[in-house]
């Protein structure tokens, strides 16, 4: 390629008005980051052909051009309906660049950028790929859709964002693969209601790295797993569907965690709040995901006092709390929105209440909590380093079982020479209803800090 001038694409575009309109758009993302449009095959550095598959005639054509393109230029990228055909185009030319289907911009400007880097800009290089980040260099949250299908009647989040909208496949899988690249080891996918992904789409089929892929949630979990960093779901309905995901977890491809929102137990509480889920289902769901991949950890949110909560109610939740055994549990007392449908439930519950049911929650689940933990005393775990304490000589870090900002961390007594942003091995050797303490494995003798130290350590960390 000339370095003297800007990258050249050539562009051949087949098809019905609705593929023209693909083009259009695939040409003015190329224009807009500042590629030429070549007249010729010879004149161009690579050539984009957005193909039709839909008679046989205009398949002949399609695969006839991709054949001229190869044979006068040599790389070349296809896009449009051909390219959802299964194996079509790469059974008959199997040197193309890449393949796409229909309406997936994202993904030809992914391959283009592979293939043919986009040129210098000053302005909009001074932005990483990446983009803007709040978040430390080493996590990231990825979200995979907008909005929300369901209509609980406490969230006014479908009036605010809308029905669900699920991000296409290939473009979140590229934006992963951008993060991953940029040194996330850790990715957090977020959305309303993750489990949900893909439902407005009817599970359509997109592309990554040229090969079809539905975008389902199982599908995009299993794509995500083959990138080689923490993958963590947040925000997971205990669908059927999930079931699917555990088996992954097993074999190391997910992080073994869950995000299951429950909110409540009560079948009459659940009913009033229009949740989406049954607590005898989702308690009898729990018990076969621990059955397959017993390192699971689950995390939930529940709230009390909901309109018409009666002592009833708290005691179920209570006993399902007891049953469900959930690791990190997190509980908030019921609070009107304004717009929310709950507002016109009659039976408020009065506010001491509500603080009263909310503490005797916690102090159950701290139990819970705590002897999950203890569990874990000797083992050797694998963390992922956030922070140091310098005064204290410690590494904050955080194993598979515990989520950033929300969850407990893992103290390393001896880590202050580990690197932030990079996993290590360490040995538990003290637990307590929130966080681990623990000692980096390769030192046979390592300092035993005092408990009284550790616990300490934590109340500064937590700012109290
Ligand atoms: S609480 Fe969650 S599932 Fe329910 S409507 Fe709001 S966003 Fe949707």
């Amino acid at each position: 390629m000339n370095r003297d001038r800007d990258p050249r694409i050539g562009f051949v575009s087949l098809g019905c008005p609705k593929a023209l309109v693909d083009s259009e758009q695939i040409l003015t993302r190329l224009r807009t980051e500042g590629y030429d449009i070549a007249p010729s095959y010879e004149a161009a550095d690579l050539v984009v052909i957005n193909t039709c598959g839909f008679i046989d005639a205009a398949v002949a054509e399609s695969l006839d051009a991709i054949g001229e393109a190869l044979a006068e230029n040599g790389k070349v990228i296809v896009t449009g309906c051909l390219g959802a055909k299964g194996s079509v185009v790469r059974d008959l030319h199997p040197s193309v660049l890449a393949v796409t289907g229909p309406h997936a911009c994202e993904e030809v400007m992914a391959a283009v950028h592979a293939h043919l880097p986009r040129p210098h800009d000053p302005f909009l290089d001074l932005i990483p790929p990446q983009g803007v980040k709040l978040t430390p260099r080493h996590y990231a949250y990825l979200k995979i859709s907008e909005g929300c299908n369901h209509r609980c009647t406490f969230c006014i989040i479908p009036q605010l964002r809308g029905d669900l909208v699920s991000r296409p496949v290939g473009e979140v899988l590229q934006e992963a693969e951008v993060l991953v690249r940029a040194g996330v080891k850790e990715l957090l996918i977020v959305s309303q209601d993750t489990s949900a992904y893909g439902v407005d789409v009817r599970y359509r089929t997109g592309f990554w790295q040229g090969r079809p892929l539905k975008t389902q949630l199982t599908a995009l979990a299993t794509a995500l797993g083959e990138l080689g960093v923490w993958v963590r779901l947040h925000y997971v309905y205990p669908y059927p569907h999930v079931d699917d995901l555990i088996p992954l977890m097993a074999e190391g491809k997910l992080v073994p965690y869950l995000d299951v929102p429950l909110q409540h137990a009560s079948p009459r509480i659940l009913k009033a709040m229009k949740r989406p889920a049954n607590a005898d289902n989702a308690l009898e769901r729990i018990r076969r995901w621990r059955d397959i991949c017993p390192e699971l950890t689950l995390r939930s949110t529940f709230i009390v006092g909901f309109p018409g909560e009666t002592e009833e109610d708290f005691k179920r939740l209570l006993e399902f709390l007891e049953m469900a055994e959930l690791d990190r549990v997190g509980c908030f007392t019921y609070s009107p929105v304004e717009g929310a449908a709950a507002n016109a439930l009659p039976d408020a519950v009065p506010e001491e209440v509500k603080q009263d049911r909310q503490a005797c929650l916690m102090e159950l689940q701290a139990g819970i909590s705590a002897r999950r933990l203890q569990r874990k005393l000797g083992r050797t775990v694998t963390v992922l380093v956030d922070e140091h304490d310098a005064e204290e000589g410690v590494a904050i870090a955080r194993s598979s079982a515990d989520a950033p900002e929300i969850d407990g961390r893992v103290y390393v007594l001896d880590g202050a020479e580990l690197p932030v942003g990079e996993f290590a091995a360490v040995r538990i050797v003290e637990t307590d209803e929130h966080d681990l303490y623990a000692e980096t494995v390769e030192k046979q003798e390592s300092p035993r800090r005092s408990r009284q130290q550790g616990a300490a350590r934590r109340r500064r960390s937590r700012g109290g």
